[in-house]
């Protein structure tokens, strides 16, 4: 064990090759830091950017005291009362207030203004009475009984107060902090870089679109997976291409990738197989880890720090590396459950939300091994106005099909045993993820 794994062999539980899937994500959030570096972008180009500055408010929101409701502006004062039982009110329509064309007077003792939704409430008025309730006859307004004072009025900075943080360093930007950086008249904001990610197959059976199959290769799928899942996340990918099973070109990508990347990810060559000559090659470029975790699918992964070529403190530390299995279903498992968490945590979110479960019925059957957490494929449905969960068919760690055809993880906890018809099982929307 090599020292940035120190801390963890003084943990309790920690056994690499039976590792908790929640002690690996929990190991690994624990040793990542955000990357350092910002950029200032326009309003338009700062959705999904990570906010590197707290956003101060320059201004209240509403800037004023104005009506939720279109109806009348009174004096609550002047009213009978606020009780049911009391009579009603006769007021003097002495004019108009429109959402940015205020009332230009104050709203004097027995008098009402006419007044729009967003319209500034006119001096002196504290109540809002909406027109639907209200009876005019001449230029009388006539108020019934049971109006309650400040009822529909929006108070000045309700929503957001000047000098006040709107939104927090850390927030991922989603179109309502977009909105309401707008709502501030704030053009730019500083986020953070993003996270510069590069990524490689590895296996000498893998065979590049374009390309036909010679008896025995497949089609690398999981670099176009990957691609899509980093893009979505907003990293910045560098396609490296695939790398053949050879000590001396893995060597050599490894070095180039952990000069330009904050991580490097690659999918196969950690199996049981192949992990041998991978470890001897990585116990030369940095400190990895290589993990079993007890999960299914995704078994096997290697975690830990590449050194680029000159480690000489040209660069503060290398590139982290995530060694996921080659197999296309645990690939994309392993980068939700462990690289995803990992990344937006580099990216500088804080705090990194967990991934919310969901409980609901599973109208199958399934079996479940003992001591480690599943990650089935399951599909969502209603019945009789309830929402369930069926798995899809094949759960094959090859089948990436029972990936496309899924809209959740059926989350098989760890002590959990089978799952007869009808049970309540744990799922986590596939479309929260990314
Ligand atoms: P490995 O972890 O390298 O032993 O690979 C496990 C399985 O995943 C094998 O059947 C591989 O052919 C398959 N596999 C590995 N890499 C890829 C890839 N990039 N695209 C599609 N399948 C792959
Ligand atoms: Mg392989």
């Amino acid at each position: 064990m090599t020292s940035i794994f120190q801390p963890l062999s003084c943990t309790d539980d920690y056994d690499p090759d039976s590792l908790h899937v929640d002690s690996a994500r929990a190991l690994i959030l624990d040793l990542i830091r955000p990357v350092s570096g910002d950029e200032r972008v326009v309003v338009h180009q700062a959705l999904d950017r990570v906010l590197a500055e707290d956003v101060i408010s320059p201004i209240d929101v509403p800037a004023h005291d104005n009506s939720a409701m279109d109806g009348w502006a009174v004096r609550f004062g002047d009213l009978a009362g606020s009780d049911q039982t009391a009579g009603e009110t006769r007021l003097k329509n002495i004019g108009t207030a429109l959402a940015g064309k205020a009332f230009a007077g104050k709203v004097g003792p027995g008098e009402t203004v006419r007044i729009m939704t967003g319209a500034i409430l006119p001096q002196d008025a504290d109540c809002v009475v909406i027109q639907e309730v209200a009876r005019v006859e001449d230029d009388a307004v006539i108020i019934p009984p049971g109006q309650q004072r400040k009822q529909n009025t929006r108070r000045a900075g309700e929503d957001l107060q000047a000098g006040r943080p709107a939104i927090a360093t850390g927030k991922k930007l989603r179109p309502a902090e977009i909105g309401i950086i707008a709502s501030l008249g704030i053009g730019e904001v500083t986020v953070r870089r993003r996270v510069r990610v590069a990524l490689f197959s590895s296996g000498d059976e893998l065979c590049s679109i374009g390309t036909p199959l010679a008896s025995g290769e497949v089609y690398d799928s999981n670099r176009y997976t990957l691609w899509g899942m980093l893009t979505r996340l907003g990293c910045e990918v560098i396609d490296m291409g695939v790398v053949r099973d050879d000590p001396v070109a893995l060597e050599a990508a490894f070095r180039e990738a952990a000069g330009n990347a904050d991580a490097i990810i690659t999918s196969g060559g950690v199996s049981v197989g192949e992990a041998d000559f991978i470890k001897q090659l990585m116990a030369r470029l940095g400190e990895v880890a290589f993990w079993k975790i007890a999960m299914k699918p995704g078994r096997p992964m290697a975690f830990g720090l590449i050194q680029p070529e000159d480690a000489d403190g040209l660069k503060a530390h290398g590139a982290w590396l995530f060694g996921l299995p080659g197999n296309p279903v645990a690939v994309m498992v392993t980068f939700y459950q462990f690289v995803r968490p990992a990344l937006l945590k580099m990216a500088g979110v804080d705090p990194v939300p967990p991934v919310p479960a969901f409980s609901v019925r599973c109208t199958e059957a399934m079996k479940k091994g003992r001591g480690r957490t599943e990650f089935q494929r399951g599909i969502l449905f209603q019945e009789n106005g309830e929402w369930c969960v069926r798995p899809t068919g094949a759960q094959g760690s090859g089948v990436l099909r029972s990936m496309a055809e899924a809209d959740c993880f059926i989350v098989l906890e760890h002590e959990r045993e089978k799952v007869g018809a009808g049970d309540t099982v744990h799922v986590q929307l596939m479309s929260g993820l990314v």
